[in-house]
């Protein structure tokens, strides 16, 4: 493992706390929210309580005032741990920075404290079933009346969409206007109007809620938008830098621990008078996947230490996302592969962290997407 000092004593105490929670409260859960398909309330307020959410809110907004490299340690512990359930990230590393950076005060006042104590949880619904990658085509529309929006509309594969309080809603308060008509506006689940629909069955991170959700002459007030009328694109497409190292963190952890499970487990199995450790094959293989999650651990690295200092660029956050997921799939195939039989059953953690693995590569952008994002700014200038 190469040397990570960027983290301080004080962190690793803090990562052991995170560790404690992770064995003590979801390791031994995560089955049973499985066949649920969601993770209790009652587990988003003790992660409250135990300091786990938006550990960087500042402090006037009942947060720690910790650095981000608290929230990193969150998401390093879970992914570790296997843990896919709690859709912490989405809400500490999505919903809590949009309203830090655009909500009114008032908005800020009345929601960051509630999700810092997990008492509160938020979702961010950008995709439609007609309008994914390509957003600026999403329908759901936010008519002006007087000083409120009425909306209109359908979102799909939300996380936290089930569980969630209210919801940071993109959608089109000029609908003639392509990319600039789109609008962020909080809006509460307990308005009239608003539904949720399916939770949607997914091949992997059975445990998270994903849904559908309506919106049916839902009347919003107008103060309730985060930032400009039209200024939703530009958000979006500053914060999705942030979700898009978030998910290469989660990542190069999980293949850093499926590599560590394979050794241990290929190195006790028995077959043909030695183990599965002793054929060059498997060490050949592990050896290779080994050198190229080191070679991507030192970029997820250096993405973190530029994202502590505001220089990470969303062709950075492009290009480390597109990597690292690509990896990912890659090292839990071909780990799972020296598990034989054992790695086709869910029992084991290699076979759950496959199926959670493929998504990577789609939600926060997909794979074509990232690629299109580098080579248009390396285009940008011939
Ligand atoms: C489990 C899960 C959780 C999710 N959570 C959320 C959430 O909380 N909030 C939210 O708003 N959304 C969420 N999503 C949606 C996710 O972000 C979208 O699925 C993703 O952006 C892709 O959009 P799409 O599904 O409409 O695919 P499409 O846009 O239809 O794309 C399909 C495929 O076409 C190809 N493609 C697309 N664009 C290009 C291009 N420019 N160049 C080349 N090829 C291209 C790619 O192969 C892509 O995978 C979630 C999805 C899942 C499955």
């Amino acid at each position: 493992m190469i040397n990570r000092d960027f983290f301080t004593p004080d962190h690793e105490i803090f990562r052991d706390s995170v560790k404690r929670f992770v064995q003590e409260e979801l390791v031994p859960h995560h089955h049973e929210w499985e066949e649920a398909k969601r993770v209790p309330r009652e587990i988003w307020r003790k992660a409250g309580e135990a300091g786990l959410l938006c550990c960087d809110l500042p402090e006037e907004y009942g947060g720690a005032g910790a650095d981000w490299l608290y929230n990193v340690i969150v998401i390093e512990e879970l992914a570790y741990a296997g843990i896919t359930g709690p859709g912490f990230m989405v809400h500490s590393e999505m919903v809590a920075p949009y309203i830090l950076t655009w909500g009114s005060e008032e908005l800020k006042q009345t929601w960051l404290p509630k999700m810092a104590m997990g008492e509160a949880i938020g979702a961010v619904a950008m995709t439609e079933p007609n309008a994914g990658s390509d957003l600026k085509e999403m329908r759901t529309r936010a008519e002006r009346d007087g000083d409120h929006y009425i909306i209109n509309g359908q979102k799909t594969y939300i996380s936290n969409g089930q569980n969630c309080d209210f919801i940071l809603l993109a959608c089109k308060t000029d609908k003639n206007a392509g990319a600039k008509g789109i609008s962020i506006v909080l809006t509460e689940a307990a308005r009239p109007g608003f539904a949720r629909g399916r939770n949607l069955d997914k091949i992997g991170l059975k445990a998270q809620d994903t849904s559908e959700l309506f919106f049916e002459n839902l009347r919003v007030p107008v103060t309730n938008r985060l930032g400009d009328e039209g200024g939703g694109f530009k958000m979006l497409m500053t914060k999705l830098a942030q979700e898009r190292l978030t998910q290469a963190i989660r990542s190069i952890c999980v293949a850093e621990a499926a590599i560590a499970w394979t050794v241990q487990y290929t190195a006790e199995r028995k077959a043909f008078g030695g183990t599965i450790s002793d054929f060059q094959n498997t060490q050949f293989v592990l050896a290779q996947l080994s050198a190229e999650t080191t070679a991507l651990r030192v970029f997820t690295d250096w993405c973190i230490q530029r994202h502590l200092t505001h220089d990470l660029t969303p062709v950075e956050a492009a290009k480390v996302k597109m990597l690292v997921t690509d990896l990912h799939c890659k090292v839990v195939d071909q780990c799972l592969q020296f598990f034989g039989g054992y790695g086709y059953m869910t029992e084991y953690p290699i076979a759950r962290a496959y199926i959670d693995a493929r998504i990577t590569r789609i939600a926060g952008g997909a794979a074509e997407v990232m690629k299109q994002i580098i080579a248009r700014d390396m285009f940008a200038k011939k």
